[in-house]
C-alpha cells in the first residue's frame, strides 16, 4: 500500500480547497486539523473552548493538544484508507510526533506537496477572504501575525522532509483548477495515487 500525503504550506495559499479536492478525487481521507479544531469549537467542547482564542489569533494551538487530536482520529482511521494532512504537522515537535504515531500503525509519509506563494499575494488573499467573509477576528495584524508564524515554526519542516527527499513544490499561483492539476501531475510523479 502507498503512503499518506502531507499538503503543506503558508496560510491563504489554498492547502484546504486543494486537500478536499486531491481527496476526493482519489478517495483519500483528507485530515485537516484546522477542521477539526473549528468542529470542537462549534460542538463547544473542552478542547473548543481552549482553543478558540489561539486560533481567533492566529497563533498556534500547544503541540500536546493538537497531537492528542490527531492520535484520536487516526485510532478510527482504517489501515488501508490513505489520508491526506492538511495543516499538520505545523512544528518540528508535531512532525517527529507523525513519524512515530505513523509507524505505530504501519504507516508511513509518502510524499510532502509544498504549495507557494509570494508573501504579497498571500497577504491579498487573506484580506480579501476576511472581507468577504465579514470576519472581524482577520484584521490586517492577525493575518500578518498568522504569516509570520508559519515563516518562523512551519517553513523549518520543508528541510526536515527534503532531507529525506520527500518534498515536492508546487507553484500555487493561478486558477483554482491550474493549481489542483499541478498537484495531481506532482501526486502521480510520485506514483501516490491509488
Ligand atoms: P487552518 O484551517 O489549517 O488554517 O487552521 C486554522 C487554525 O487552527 C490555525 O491558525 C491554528 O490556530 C490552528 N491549527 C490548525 N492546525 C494546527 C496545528 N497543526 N498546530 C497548531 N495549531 C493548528
Amino acid at each position: 500500500m502507498g503512503g499518506d500525503l502531507i499538503l503543506m504550506g503558508p496560510p491563504g495559499v489554498g492547502k484546504g480547497t486543494q486537500a478536499k479536492a486531491l481527496a476526493r478525487a482519489n478517495g483519500w481521507l483528507h485530515l485537516s486539523t484546522g477542521d477539526l479544531f473549528r468542529d470542537h469549537i462549534r460542538r463547544q467542547t473542552d478542547v473548543g473552548r481552549r482553543v478558540k482564542g489561539i486560533l481567533d489569533a492566529g497563533a498556534y494551538v500547544p503541540d500536546d493538544l493538537t497531537v492528542d487530536m490527531v492520535r484520536d482520529r487516526l485510532a478510527t482511521t482504517p489501515a488501508d484508507q490513505r489520508i491526506v494532512f492538511d495543516g499538520f504537522p505545523r512544528t518540528a515537535a508535531q512532525a517527529d510526533a507523525l513519524d512515530d504515531l505513523l509507524a505505530e500503525r504501519g504507516r508511513r509519509v509518502e510524499a510532502v506537496l509544498l504549495l507557494e506563494a509570494p508573501r504579497e499575494e498571500l497577504r491579498a488573499r487573506l484580506e480579501g477572504r476576511a472581507k468577504a467573509e465579514g470576519r472581524t477576528d482577520d484584521t490586517p495584524e492577525v493575518i500578518a501575525n498568522r504569516l509570520d508564524v508559519y515563516e518562523r515554526e512551519t517553513r523549518p519542516l520543508v528541510a526536515h522532509y527534503e532531507a529525506k527527499g520527500l518534498t515536492r513544490r508546487i507553484d500555487g499561483v493561478g486558477p483554482v483548477e491550474a493549481v489542483t492539476e499541478r498537484l495531481r501531475d506532482a501526486a502521480d510523479r510520485h506514483e501516490v495515487r491509488s
